[in-house]
This record gives structure tokens, sequence and C-alpha cells, in this order.
């Protein structure tokens, strides 16, 4: 049997143990297997990490911008080396395929990438002679200490949306990553150690909302950068603001996929197979609602079902070759499938099923197969609420209109998704569609790290989003500065090209 590692917290440089007699389990999804625990940090914890990268600022706040990025440049190159092993990890913990695995990490490797290069974008901006003889410039001074929350579904991408930023940016960050996959964070964290990051600029916390709520209200903390589910990203919202800290708080989603009558039939359907089934629906930009505007779209759909019931399901940590792998926990199995016979009770059909999934090798795995609910109406629970699973949904409109009127509907507004031949089709959704993230052809608009991550509605609660410039913004304060010199007798005595400044 292996053995059972217990996750230990990063204060002040140093590996340590949680001061708390609450632990949680870390499943292997793939086999149902305990493979680690976790402790469930309290505000004692906290106040600790809060101390050290306090403690930390002052030398990492004077520490000039290219000298934090060349920090980076270390870490990126440690990233690359151990991009492996990181997959191999994210896959043991999580259970996406390898191959998901790996680009999550590739996707990491660029916000790190975006960081080595933040000191361009640090640059503040200056004019001469606003009024007669008066400068005016502004200044990117960082904020502190912040803190990030991070969830399940990546555990080492999400998390390196938000510290490489930060950090170059001139500020300590304590990362708290989901209890649920800690074990890839540590791992990264540990290569950012190796990389010669000092004591106390980047510290790990574990726990759940104990935890979140002490780094919430703590005063040393000045923002925190959260993604996770809507509820509690209002949550953090709410409190955070509530103790005068910055935040950015990205929540769910209920991402819809046109398919217009001219959509490309093949391309359409390999894309949605990729949008509702990739990381097995464990996505927030995952194409949750399939909306066919006028008949058209029946070949589409049907050819979908044929390739989504093609599907293998299996464990991912042998490195077998499958298509998809477990959900994260048991629990989160029966809350996919109690949406889908909620569906079904409210009357739409279940065309592909994948509540049976077994797999032979792993009995204890979270499996659950790929599923498409057809005849859905926008009444239903399913339609509205968020999954989180390879569910998709089908439902059937007259129009383009109805379409983006379905969407004016959604409580949500992280992703959606057309796909059609027409330029015209595509400009009007773009311009009028319910979202913040818009994808043409493209069954998931993740944006890459040198732009924002622009959830709207219930997807997100700030002002300032995750990655691209506003991301650098979100971890820096402005400060403005004003100059005037005044003429005197004794520089003007020794400077012979002197010219007063006039006077009004
Ligand atoms: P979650 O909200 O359960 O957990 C996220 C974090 O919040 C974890 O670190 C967890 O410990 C903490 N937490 C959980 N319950 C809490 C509570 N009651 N009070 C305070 N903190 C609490 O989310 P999850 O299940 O880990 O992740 C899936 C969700 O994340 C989905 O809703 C998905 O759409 C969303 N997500 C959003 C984005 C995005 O960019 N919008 C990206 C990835 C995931």
């Amino acid at each position: 049997m292996s053995s059972i590692e217990t996750c230990r917290l990063l204060i002040g440089g140093k590996w340590c143990d949680a001061r708390t007699e609450r632990y949680g389990d870390v499943w292997n999804p793939s086999t149902g297997d305990v493979i680690a625990r976790v402790p469930m940090c309290g505000p004692d914890d906290v106040d600790r990490a809060a101390k050290a990268a306090l403690a930390a600022w002052p030398d990492w706040r004077e520490t000039p911008a290219p000298d934090r990025a060349r920090f980076m440049f270390r870490f990126r190159d440690l990233l690359e080396r151990h991009s492996e092993s990181i997959a191999q990890c994210i896959t043991r913990e999580h259970g996406k395929t390898l191959a998901e695995s790996r680009a999550s990490v590739q996707r990491g490797i660029e916000m790190v990438e975006f960081a080595c290069g933040l000191p361009s974008l640090l640059v503040g901006e200056s004019i001469e002679n606003l009024a007669p003889g008066v400068d005016c410039e502004t200044i990117r001074h960082p904020l502190g200490v912040v803190a990030g929350i991070t969830p399940f579904n990546f555990p080492a991408m999400v998390p390196l949306w938000m510290y490489p930023v930060a950090l170059v940016c001139g500020n300590c960050f304590i990362l708290k990553p989901s209890e649920r996959v800690p074990l890839s964070a540590l791992r990264v964290g540990e290569l950012l150690l190796e990389a010669g990051i000092p004591p106390g600029v980047f510290s790990i916390v574990h726990g759940d909302k104990t935890c979140v709520d002490a780094l919430l209200t703590h005063p040393g903390i000045r923002a925190i950068s959260f993604v996770g589910s809507t509820a509690v990203a209002r949550h953090v919202y709410t409190l955070g603001a509530a103790h005068h800290k910055r935040i950015q708080a990205n929540g769910g989603a209920k991402n819809h996929l046109i398919i217009m009558p001219d959509a490309d039939v093949e391309q359409t359907v390999a894309a949605l197979k990729g949008s509702a089934f990739g990381c097995a629906g464990e996505r927030c930009m995952a194409g949750s609602l399939a909306v066919a505007v006028g008949g058209g779209a029946g070949d589409v759909i049907e050819r979908l079902c044929a390739e989504a019931s093609r599907m293998s399901v299996g464990r991912t940590d042998t490195g077998a070759g499958v298509d998809m792998g477990p959900l994260i926990t048991a629990q989160h199995v029966r809350r996919v499938r109690d949406h889908v016979e909620g569906a079904q009770r409210e009357g739409a059909a279940v065309v592909v099923d994948g509540r049976a999934a077994r797999v032979a090798d792993a009995p204890g795995g979270f499996f659950f197969g790929p599923t498409i609910v057809d005849h859905v109406r926008p009444d239903m629970r399913i339609a509205h609420e968020e999954v989180f699973g390879p569910v998709l949904s089908v439902t059937r409109v007259e129009s383009i209109e109805q379409a983006i009127a379905l969407g004016q509907q959604c409580d949500f507004g992280n992703g959606a998704v057309i796909f059609t031949r027409s330029g015209r089709a595509a400009r009007e959704f773009k311009h009028r569609f319910n979202a913040g993230m818009i994808g043409i052809n493209i069954g998931v608009p993740a944006p890459m790290a040198w732009f924002p991550f622009t959830g709207w509605n219930e997807s997100f609660f700030g002002d300032l989003h995750i990655q691209g410039r506003e991301g650098m913004m979100f971890y820096t304060q402005q400060r403005m500065t004003m100059t005037r010199w005044f003429a005197s007798k004794e520089s003007d005595a020794h400077d012979p090209v002197w010219r007063p400044t006039k006077k009004k």
C-alpha cells in the first residue's frame, strides 16, 4: 500500500505542520483511494503566514522589478523541466487525463512567461507642464500581502493565474489551494523555493471555509483573488470587501453553445465534444447548454451522440489512453446524477446516458460517462444551473433572436459560443450575447495569459479581472505625484542656462 502523505504549510520559507486537529482526505479519483491528508488551518496558521509575509514585504517591495522578474525566469525553467511530474501529480489527485494535465501545465507556464515581461507593463505615465512648471506622474506600487483561494478543477494552473503576477508586481502572496487537490500546488511551491524566492514572499496554507474566512478577515491582507463556485465567490466578495480588501472573485458558469443551421457539421461536432466532455466537463468554460437554431442542427446532435457514446472512460493514473477520466469525488458524482435525474423527471430525454459508467479495473473510482440530455426546456433546472460534469443539455429555438434572448435569462455570464459560417450572425452574437467571453467556431474560448478572464454577471464579482493587463492593475495601486520646483536666487546663480519659471 502506498503511504498517505500529510500536506504541510509553507511559512517563512520553511515547510511546517499546521496547528490544527482537523484534517480532510485527498483521494485518487481513479481508484477512490485516500492518497493524502490535508490540514484544515484556522486563524492561528493564517496569522503566522500573514506575519511572515508582512515581515518579508519591505525587502521584496524594494527589490527592483527586473530582479523580481528574474525569479520568474528561473521558475519558468524549473516548471518546464518538471512539467511531466507536475502533470502526473495533477492527474493523480484530480483525475483528468495526462494529456489534459499537460495542457494545463502549459497554460500555467504561459502565465509565468507573461509575468517575466511585467516590468514593461509596470511603467508609469507622466506629463510635463500640466500647468506652468508643473509636472505630473503616476507610478504603480504593490499592495502588500495578498492571498489567492483556488478551486479543485485546475490544481496548478489557476494558482499560476495569480501569484506570478502578484509577486513580480512586488507583493507577498499567500496561496490557499483547494483542499481536494493540494498536492500539485505544493509541488509547484517547491519549485518556486528552488528558484530562490526569499522566505515569506510566497506562503501556502490549507483548509476550508474556516481558513478562507480567516484570510478574508485578516487585517494584514490587502487583496484576495478567488476562483470557485458562485455562492462562495459572492461570500468572498461580500466578507472581503467588508474588511476593506480589494477583491476579484470568479464564480461558476452556464455556457451556451449556439449551433446555427449553416454550421460546419464535422468541425462543430468535434468542438462540442471537446467543450462538453473535455476535463470531464469540470471546467468553468465547458459548454453546458447546446442551443440548436432553426431545426438545422439535427445532423450535428445525432453525430455528437454517436461520438459521445464511443468515448472511453477509465482510470487515468496508470497512463492508459482513455478519452475521459473520473470526476473529483463520489459526492460530486451523486450531484451530477441528481441533475440528470431531475431533468428526466421534468420531461427531458437522456439520449446518451453516462450514469452506469463502470471501470472494471477501478471499481472504487468516481466515474460518470458522457451524457446528453435532449429536449431541455428553458424552465428546467438543468437549463440554468451549473452541472460541472460531462453533461450536455440540448434545447431548440427558431431563431438567433431567441438564442440571444435565452442568454439574457442566464444568471451567469462566463462564456458563450456560436458555430456558423455567417459573419453577420457571428457579429450580431458577439455584439449582443449576455456573456463576457465569446467563441466564434471555438468550443472553449478561455483566454490565454495575455488577455483577461472577463466573466460577467454571477460569474464574476469585482472590477479588475484575472490575467492580462487587468491582473497587473489588480495587484498594484497607483500614486499620482505633482511636482513644481521654485526658482531660487541660490540655484539660479550657479546655472548660466537657467530659465526661471514664469510667474502667472
Ligand atoms: P468551491 O467554491 O467549492 O471552492 C473554491 C474554494 O473556496 C476552495 O479553495 C474552497 O476551499 C473554498 N470554499 C469552499 N466552500 C467555502 C465556503 N463555504 N466558504 C469559504 N470558502 C469556501 O469550488 P470548487 O468546487 O473547488 O470548483 C468548482 C467551481 O469553480 C465551479 O463552480 C466552477 O465554475 C468554478 N470555476 C470558475 C472559474 C472561473 O474563472 N470563473 C475557473 C475555474 C473554476
